[in-house]
């Protein structure tokens, strides 16, 4: 990303969380930066673990009240699955996604055809669609060494 579109989103951030009346604190930035610059989608403690050498006086109840602001303005998704650990993810649009069996790591997969092979599958009567989600679930390169 370049220097001037750093700025605008940081700006595009400022609003946003400014609509939920949060601001932009630098722990928040530097949580969104870290999310911003990972491709699988950490956990809350994997964030705490990444930002706490730059910022030494975070704690983990921090990273997980920021993590939800940044959520609750739309700036970032969080992905849950059953008991395990809720994922955050700096994309909000719609796309999908690999899951690792072993890890539980989570990456983005581009499937354009997703949405196409979704007008093939009927639900029963009555059944209202809301959203869906298309993920391939395996084990990771790592976890197959
Ligand atoms: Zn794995
Ligand atoms: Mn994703």
């Amino acid at each position: 990303m370049s220097v001037k579109k750093q700025i605008n989103r940081r700006e595009e951030l400022r609003q946003q969380l400014h609509t939920q009346g949060a601001q932009l604190t630098p722990q928040r930035a530097a949580v969104y930066d870290y999310l911003s610059g990972v491709e699988h989608h950490p956990t809350a403690e994997e964030v705490f673990m990444a930002v706490r050498p730059k910022l030494p006086r975070l704690s983990l109840a921090t990273v997980y009240k920021n993590l939800e602001a940044l959520v609750k303005c739309g700036a970032v998704s969080k992905l849950t699955y059953g008991d395990a650990s809720a994922r955050y993810d700096i994309r909000t649009d719609h796309h999908y996604h690999t899951r690792c069996l072993e890890c539980g790591k989570i990456w983005d997969v581009d499937a354009r055809e997703g949405f196409e092979l979704l007008k093939h599958i009927k639900p029963q009567a009555g059944f209202e669609v809301k959203d869906y989600r298309l993920e391939l679930l395996g084990r990771c390169r790592e976890c197959r060494r």
